[in-house]
């Protein structure tokens, strides 16, 4: 709880508060088995935002990448990539739909990978999907969007973000063969 101390003393350079659940709520009325439930970590990151102030919001990940979780999103959050808004899934009562549509960068969501009946990586918190609005699943994209590598908060081949997963042996979803997942990074 350091950025509230933070906040406070900060004065002037005010620090966006996009998440403060507690781990309870954010895990609350999920259909995830027990076992899985019980690995999850509620991880408080930093970032700026697209209104270029410091942010600090949540992801749930599964405990054994909390850690490293956090030193990505400092990563992240030196090479002043923006993040729209990391909130956990259930703020959008686990509708993938709905948490894409209000731009949220989440981690775990006990759900099947969209339009199959196969869990993904998500299920387990063990992915991760950066503004969805910037970064669509190429082909198979359910809102209309585009994907403009010059926009800011664009996930790109080769960029500080893509580096800051696969140095610590994460996968991008840009990088598959078919169909690519742009918002998506996932631990095997
Ligand atoms: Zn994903």
């Amino acid at each position: 709880m350091l950025w509230c101390v933070l906040v406070l003393i900060g004065g002037h350079s005010e620090v966006v508060v996009d998440s403060s659940l507690t781990r309870e709520l954010a895990l609350a009325g999920s259909s995830a088995p027990r076992s899985v439930l019980a690995r999850q970590a509620l991880v408080e990151v930093g970032y700026v935002g697209f209104d270029g102030k410091p942010h600090r919001g949540q992801l749930v990940v599964d405990r054994s990448l909390a850690r490293e979780v956090r030193a990505i999103f400092a990563e992240i959050e030196r090479a002043r990539f923006p993040i729209a808004r990391a909130i956990p899934a259930v703020a959008y009562g686990w509708d993938d739909l709905a948490s894409m549509r209000a731009n949220a960068t989440t981690g775990f969501n006990h759900r099947p990978v969209a339009g199959t009946r196969v869990r993904s990586a998500h299920a387990r918190g063990r992915a991760i999907d950066l503004n969805p609005i910037q970064n669509p699943h190429l082909g198979r994209d359910r809102l209309g969007l585009t994907y403009d590598p010059k926009r800011p908060g664009t996930v790109v081949q080769g960029s500080a973000v893509v580096r800051a997963f696969k140095s610590r042996g994460w996968r991008w979803g840009g990088e598959w063969r078919r169909s690519q997942d742009t918002m998506h990074f996932e631990k095997p």
